[in-house]
């Protein structure tokens, strides 16, 4: 399957960056490895990957791969997964349009990589919920209408559904990092927030499983949309390399340079091995935990020297203002920290192999 992506509106404000995402709702392309049953197109994770690739290398915009991601990963696969019938009839459908732009809200500001420390609590009423806590760096926040928030009820972790115009909530447009930064961020004040009984999604005390859940796919998938962007990065290189000349030759004819070019290659197939064993393994339903930390792990760092490379063969053009191809060595210091950062992917692996402790996110 293939999209024509030549009509997305324009990077700009919050707005652009709303209307680019609805772009790909209408154009159907949230719909991947949903079940036709729920509206989705019921093909499989490998059809996911090749679409999300094709967006980074069309658009090169890291944040709305974050942005979309965030959505899927954050929202619309944990209703899929622990909604129930009513809650995935109610919200599903302008989801998967993007008529409604979602994420989920973990971190707060003294709870990063350290799930356990998260202070936000719940109270029940009589009809629902009430919920106090402070959220921080929380991806889509400025432009969402819903949030998937992770919240302590009876010291029991668990997920709700808030809305942006519900009683004590407040969605902030800071702070913003200046990674992925065509992704809008904020910060998420619950005071006192009343929300009916229906908007706990799942049960009271999964929120650590679903956490869980939902940032192993996170992990898995959102580097297809970079592997995109990463491809675009390789070609840019190899044409500069042959065009720009120096010592009477061109530049690709130095080893130095060449070797670079050989290795981001081998990174990005390495990336593509690893995205097609995600899909693999989540087609057959099979656990992601190790394979999805080791691809976040491996993806992020090869991002990162990748961007490094590039703009340094491309010398000073490279860091011309506004050159693309410098703005993705920020975006590649982001993607070691969203998900849960490289260290704590280090802990999850040695964990998942059996030297220690439990991991944290
Ligand atoms: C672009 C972007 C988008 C984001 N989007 C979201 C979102 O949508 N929702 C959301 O909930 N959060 C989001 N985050 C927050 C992200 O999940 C956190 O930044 C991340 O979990 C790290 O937390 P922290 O920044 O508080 O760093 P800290 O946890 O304070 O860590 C600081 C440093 O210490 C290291 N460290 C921490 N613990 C350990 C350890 N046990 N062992 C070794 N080293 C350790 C870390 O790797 C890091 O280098 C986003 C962040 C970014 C940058």
């Amino acid at each position: 399957m293939k999209y024509d992506f030549s009509q997305i509106p324009a990077q700009g404000d919050k707005n652009a960056s709303r209307l680019r995402l609805r772009h790909c709702g209408r154009l159907q392309f949230l719909k991947h490895a949903v079940d036709a049953k729920l509206g989705g197109h019921n093909d499989s994770f490998a059809e996911l990957i090749q679409v999300h690739r094709q967006l980074g290398k069309e658009t090169r915009d890291s944040g709305l791969i974050l942005s979309i991601n965030a959505h899927l990963w954050g929202a619309v696969f944990p209703l899929i997964t622990y909604g129930t019938i009513q809650q995935r009839q109610r919200w599903l459908p302008t989801l998967l349009a993007a008529e409604m732009v979602a994420g989920h809200a973990i971190t707060e500001p003294q709870a990063g990589s350290d799930v356990n420390a998260l202070t936000s609590t719940a109270i029940a009423t009589e009809n629902g919920f009430i919920l106090n806590g402070h959220k921080r760096y929380i991806t889509n926040t400025p432009i969402a209408d819903a949030l998937v928030v992770y919240a302590r009820l009876d010291d029991k972790l668990s997920a709700f559904l808030i809305k942006s115009d519900d009683e004590g909530v407040t969605f902030n447009d800071t702070p913003q990092v200046s990674s992925c930064s065509t992704a809008t961020m904020g910060d998420v004040l619950l005071e006192n927030c009343s929300i009916p009984a229906d908007r706990l999604l799942g049960k009271i005390g999964a929120g650590a499983m679903m956490i869980q859940n939902a940032l192993e796919l996170e992990r898995a998938f959102i580097f297809a949309g970079i592997s995109g962007i990463m491809e675009w990065q390789l070609e840019t290189v190899i044409n500069y390399s042959r065009e720009r000349k120096i010592n009477g030759g061109h530049l690709g004819q130095h080893q130095a340079i060449s070797h670079k070019i050989a290795e981001m290659k081998l990174r990005l197939d390495t990336i593509n091995l690893w995205l097609n064993q995600c899909a693999n393994l989540k087609n057959n339903h099979k656990r992601l935990t190790l394979a999805s930390a080791q691809t976040k792990l491996y993806a992020s760092e090869a991002f990162l020297q990748s961007s490094l490379d590039a703009v340094h063969i491309m010398g000073a053009s490279g860091l011309l203002e506004g050159q693309q191809m410098n703005g993705l060595v920020n975006d590649a210091l982001g993607s070691r920290l969203f998900s849960g950062s490289s260290e704590v992917q280090k802990n999850m692996i040695a964990a998942l192999l059996g030297t220690g402790d439990a991991y944290k996110r």
